[in-house]
Protein backbone atom coordinates (compact mmCIF):
# COMPACT_ATOMS: atom_id res chain seq x y z
CA UNK A 1 0.00 0.00 0.00
CA UNK A 2 1.59 3.21 -0.83
CA UNK A 3 2.17 5.71 2.20
CA UNK A 4 0.68 8.71 1.81
CA UNK A 5 2.36 12.24 3.34
CA UNK A 6 1.32 13.10 6.74
CA UNK A 7 -0.53 10.32 7.01
CA UNK A 8 0.20 7.77 10.11
CA UNK A 9 0.57 3.90 8.75
CA UNK A 10 0.50 1.46 11.19
CA UNK A 11 3.88 -0.22 11.75
CA UNK A 12 4.58 -4.01 11.51
CA UNK A 13 3.96 -5.79 14.67
CA UNK A 14 2.66 -2.11 16.00
CA UNK A 15 0.00 -2.93 18.79
CA UNK A 16 -3.10 -0.90 19.72
CA UNK A 17 -2.96 1.29 23.01
CA UNK A 18 -5.89 -0.98 23.96
CA UNK A 19 -3.65 -4.28 23.16
CA UNK A 20 -0.86 -2.78 25.40
CA UNK A 21 -3.55 -1.44 28.27
CA UNK A 22 -4.97 -5.22 28.43
CA UNK A 23 -1.65 -6.89 28.38
CA UNK A 24 -0.67 -4.88 31.58
CA UNK A 25 -0.74 -7.07 34.58
CA UNK A 26 -3.63 -6.69 37.09
CA UNK A 27 -5.56 -4.91 34.65
CA UNK A 28 -8.65 -5.23 35.62
CA UNK A 29 -8.08 -4.89 39.64
CA UNK A 30 -5.43 -2.31 39.93
CA UNK A 31 -5.47 1.70 38.24
CA UNK A 32 -2.97 2.31 35.38
CA UNK A 33 -0.65 4.94 34.07
CA UNK A 34 0.67 5.68 30.84
CA UNK A 35 2.46 8.61 28.92
CA UNK A 36 2.34 9.07 24.75
CA UNK A 37 5.34 11.00 24.11
CA UNK A 38 5.75 13.10 20.86
CA UNK A 39 8.70 10.76 19.37
CA UNK A 40 7.61 7.37 19.85
CA UNK A 41 3.33 8.54 20.27
CA UNK A 42 2.25 4.73 19.80
CA UNK A 43 4.43 3.60 22.62
CA UNK A 44 2.21 3.80 26.00
CA UNK A 45 4.95 4.72 28.41
CA UNK A 46 4.32 3.19 31.75
CA UNK A 47 4.25 6.30 34.33
CA UNK A 48 2.79 4.63 37.40
CA UNK A 49 4.21 4.35 41.05
CA UNK A 50 1.66 2.66 42.90
CA UNK A 51 -1.39 0.97 41.52
CA UNK A 52 -4.44 0.70 43.54
CA UNK A 53 -8.18 -0.15 43.07
CA UNK A 54 -9.07 3.43 42.36
CA UNK A 55 -6.20 5.42 42.46
CA UNK A 56 -2.83 5.76 41.00
CA UNK A 57 0.04 7.68 41.70
CA UNK A 58 2.19 8.91 38.37
CA UNK A 59 5.25 10.08 37.64
CA UNK A 60 5.57 14.23 36.33
CA UNK A 61 4.37 14.39 32.40
CA UNK A 62 8.09 15.03 30.87
CA UNK A 63 8.23 17.84 28.30
CA UNK A 64 7.54 15.57 25.18
CA UNK A 65 4.90 14.36 26.93
CA UNK A 66 1.20 14.91 24.59
CA UNK A 67 -1.11 12.45 26.48
CA UNK A 68 -2.06 11.15 29.48
CA UNK A 69 -3.94 7.95 30.06
CA UNK A 70 -5.23 6.23 33.12
CA UNK A 71 -7.42 3.65 33.69
CA UNK A 72 -10.88 3.30 35.71
CA UNK A 73 -11.62 -0.41 36.80
CA UNK A 74 -15.08 -2.26 36.61
CA UNK A 75 -15.39 -2.12 40.59
CA UNK A 76 -17.69 1.03 42.30
CA UNK A 77 -15.58 3.62 43.60
CA UNK A 78 -18.18 4.26 46.89
CA UNK A 79 -20.70 1.61 48.23
CA UNK A 80 -23.19 4.69 48.73
CA UNK A 81 -23.46 5.37 45.01
CA UNK A 82 -26.17 3.35 42.74
CA UNK A 83 -24.51 4.83 39.85
CA UNK A 84 -21.38 3.65 38.76
CA UNK A 85 -19.58 6.52 37.01
CA UNK A 86 -16.40 4.67 36.13
CA UNK A 87 -16.02 7.02 33.12
CA UNK A 88 -15.96 10.24 35.09
CA UNK A 89 -13.12 12.28 35.94
CA UNK A 90 -12.74 12.19 39.93
CA UNK A 91 -12.34 15.37 41.37
CA UNK A 92 -8.86 14.58 41.70
CA UNK A 93 -8.65 13.50 38.58
CA UNK A 94 -10.28 17.46 37.61
CA UNK A 95 -7.85 18.88 39.78
CA UNK A 96 -4.83 16.70 38.08
CA UNK A 97 -5.99 18.43 34.59
CA UNK A 98 -6.08 21.56 35.53
CA UNK A 99 -2.64 21.60 36.93
CA UNK A 100 -1.13 19.60 34.19
CA UNK A 101 -2.37 22.36 31.98
CA UNK A 102 -0.79 25.15 33.03
CA UNK A 103 2.20 23.02 33.79
CA UNK A 104 2.77 20.82 31.11
CA UNK A 105 3.14 19.94 27.46
CA UNK A 106 -0.43 17.85 27.96
CA UNK A 107 -2.86 18.23 25.38
CA UNK A 108 -4.86 14.78 25.57
CA UNK A 109 -6.00 13.23 28.62
CA UNK A 110 -7.42 9.62 28.41
CA UNK A 111 -9.43 7.75 31.08
CA UNK A 112 -9.67 4.20 29.68
CA UNK A 113 -12.92 2.04 31.21
CA UNK A 114 -11.56 -1.32 32.08
CA UNK A 115 -14.28 -4.27 32.44
CA UNK A 116 -13.97 -6.70 35.67
CA UNK A 117 -12.20 -9.51 32.94
CA UNK A 118 -9.74 -6.71 32.19
CA UNK A 119 -10.93 -5.53 28.87
CA UNK A 120 -10.82 -2.08 28.08
CA UNK A 121 -14.67 -1.28 26.79
CA UNK A 122 -14.56 2.48 26.00
CA UNK A 123 -11.90 5.84 26.71
CA UNK A 124 -13.18 9.29 28.60
CA UNK A 125 -11.09 11.79 26.27
CA UNK A 126 -10.58 15.39 27.92
CA UNK A 127 -8.74 18.26 25.00
CA UNK A 128 -8.03 21.54 25.81
CA UNK A 129 -8.96 23.55 22.64
CA UNK A 130 -6.21 25.46 20.61
CA UNK A 131 -7.89 28.82 21.84
CA UNK A 132 -7.00 27.48 25.70
CA UNK A 133 -3.45 26.28 24.96
CA UNK A 134 -2.74 29.53 22.98
CA UNK A 135 -3.09 30.98 26.46
CA UNK A 136 -2.34 29.35 29.02
CA UNK A 137 -2.21 32.29 31.31
CA UNK A 138 -5.49 32.44 30.96
CA UNK A 139 -5.91 29.51 33.28
CA UNK A 140 -3.15 31.10 35.75
CA UNK A 141 -5.14 34.27 35.58
CA UNK A 142 -8.61 32.25 36.30
CA UNK A 143 -7.10 30.39 39.06
CA UNK A 144 -5.62 32.99 40.74
CA UNK A 145 -9.18 35.03 40.81
CA UNK A 146 -10.82 31.91 42.19
CA UNK A 147 -8.22 31.57 44.84
CA UNK A 148 -9.03 35.43 45.79
CA UNK A 149 -12.19 35.04 46.13
CA UNK A 150 -12.12 31.86 48.35
CA UNK A 151 -12.20 32.75 51.92
CA UNK A 152 -10.23 29.01 52.56
CA UNK A 153 -8.69 28.66 49.34
CA UNK A 154 -7.94 24.63 48.67
CA UNK A 155 -5.81 24.12 45.14
CA UNK A 156 -7.71 21.19 44.31
CA UNK A 157 -11.37 22.37 44.97
CA UNK A 158 -10.40 25.30 43.22
CA UNK A 159 -9.11 23.72 40.24
CA UNK A 160 -12.29 21.67 40.09
CA UNK A 161 -14.18 24.56 39.73
CA UNK A 162 -11.80 25.82 37.21
CA UNK A 163 -12.35 22.55 35.23
CA UNK A 164 -16.10 22.93 35.49
CA UNK A 165 -15.71 26.53 34.06
CA UNK A 166 -13.59 25.66 31.32
CA UNK A 167 -16.17 22.63 30.13
CA UNK A 168 -19.05 25.61 30.35
CA UNK A 169 -17.07 27.92 28.27
CA UNK A 170 -15.93 25.38 25.32
CA UNK A 171 -12.47 25.91 26.10
CA UNK A 172 -12.16 21.96 27.31
CA UNK A 173 -13.91 19.43 25.50
CA UNK A 174 -14.91 16.18 27.08
CA UNK A 175 -15.72 12.96 24.83
CA UNK A 176 -16.69 9.33 25.42
CA UNK A 177 -15.45 6.87 22.46
CA UNK A 178 -17.05 3.15 23.16
CA UNK A 179 -14.84 0.32 22.05
CA UNK A 180 -17.26 -1.90 18.92
CA UNK A 181 -20.11 -3.54 21.22
CA UNK A 182 -20.23 -1.15 23.85
CA UNK A 183 -22.47 1.61 23.76
CA UNK A 184 -21.87 5.18 26.74
CA UNK A 185 -24.67 5.49 29.31
CA UNK A 186 -24.99 9.42 29.66
CA UNK A 187 -27.20 9.23 32.94
CA UNK A 188 -24.92 6.41 34.70
CA UNK A 189 -21.37 8.17 33.55
CA UNK A 190 -20.51 4.88 32.00
CA UNK A 191 -19.49 2.01 29.23
CA UNK A 192 -22.32 -0.80 29.19
CA UNK A 193 -22.86 -3.84 26.23
CA UNK A 194 -24.68 -3.28 23.95
ZN1 LIG B 1 -9.20 8.79 37.56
Amino acid sequence: MPVRAGRKQPLPGYKTAKAQIEETPHIATREMAYYKNKENPRTLVPAAITRKKHSTRRIQPGTSAVSYIHTHTGYKRFLSLHRHEQAKPSNEDKGMVVGDLVNSNLKFWHIGSISKSGELIGYTTIHASKKLLESKAQVRKLFLKKIAAERFPDPVTIAQKIFDALLEENAMRIRFFPMPGYKYNKEKWCFEKK
